[in-house]
């Protein structure tokens, strides 16, 4: 078995789709991500787009890219990530949670745009091999938590975990304009979960947090977040937090990023 240096972690917002196109300094960072990064043998993505009845992980060699929102310009349903699956990581995660059983999907999904928007600007070339996994609907937020402790093992093995989401994610209240005035609500949450995580207070972020006054505003359904419970899950005492993007768009999005144990694979 080649022996790997263990990967960090990454939550990424990922916002509006077109941001698979942007060429800016959100575009930038993420890229930088790439370099950053340790080569993955494999990413594994959990998306605030696949929500399921129990969890499912994508088991195809060649997942399709699934353009997954209308309304949008042809430019990005031209958008293809053609990265290879891993059935042999999907299978082994089955094996390593047995309660309640991983679910193998063998056609129904693919790679939703939480996954190929984020992929698409930190692996530019679409040549590491991609498995999404699935939010379960009627799992608590400790029970989303649980599965990302599961996964913690496989970051020494070369899997690099990414949580596609965003930590503040209202779309009633949404602006078009992407710079447009930041809601006082959305700032404050996202300040918010910024403390809360550097206390490392993960039972606040899971379970207080959505119930004050502008966490019932910032997540107003829960999906965005919850992919933040996986990386939290995945995360040990050990490694370093990092916060690397932060930024509120179309006054109700938070493109907040962060990694975990970046610092030991510089
Ligand atoms: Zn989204």
């Amino acid at each position: 078995m080649p022996k790997y240096q263990r990967m960090p972690l990454l939550f990424v917002g990922h916002g509006s789709p077109m941001n698979a196109l942007a060429q800016n300094s959100y575009a930038k960072m993420l890229h930088d991500l790439g370099q950053r990064i340790p080569k993955p043998k494999v990413i594994l993505v959990v998306s605030a787009h696949w929500v399921t009845s129990r969890t499912w992980v994508t088991h195809m060699a060649r997942p399709k890219t699934i353009h997954d929102f209308y309304g949008f310009p042809q430019e990005l349903f031209a958008v293809q990530y053609p990265a290879p699956g891993s059935p042999q990581t999907a299978e082994l995660i089955k094996s390593m949670i047995q309660q309640p059983a991983i679910k193998i999907d063998d056609g129904e999904w693919g790679l939703d745009h939480g996954t190929w928007a984020v992929l698409k600007h930190i692996y530019p070339n679409a040549d590491i091999p991609v498995v999404q996994m699935s939010l379960a609907s009627d799992a608590s937020p400790s029970e989303h938590f649980k599965i990302g402790q599961e996964l913690s093992s496989l970051r020494d093995s070369g899997v690099l975990i990414v949580g596609s989401g965003n930590i503040v994610h209202n779309l009633r209240q949404i602006s078009w304009q992407e710079d447009a005035p930041v809601h006082d609500w959305a700032a404050e949450f996202d300040q918010m979960i910024k403390v809360q995580l550097e206390k490392r207070d993960f039972d606040f972020i899971l379970n207080k947090a959505p119930l004050t006054a502008t966490g019932k505003l910032s997540v107003p359904t829960a999906e965005h977040y919850l992919p933040l419970h996986y990386i939290l899950g995945a995360s040990d005492t050990k490694d370093d937090l990092h916060f690397e993007f932060e930024q509120i768009q179309n006054a109700s999005i938070s493109m907040r990023c962060l990694s975990f144990g970046m610092a030991a694979s510089r």
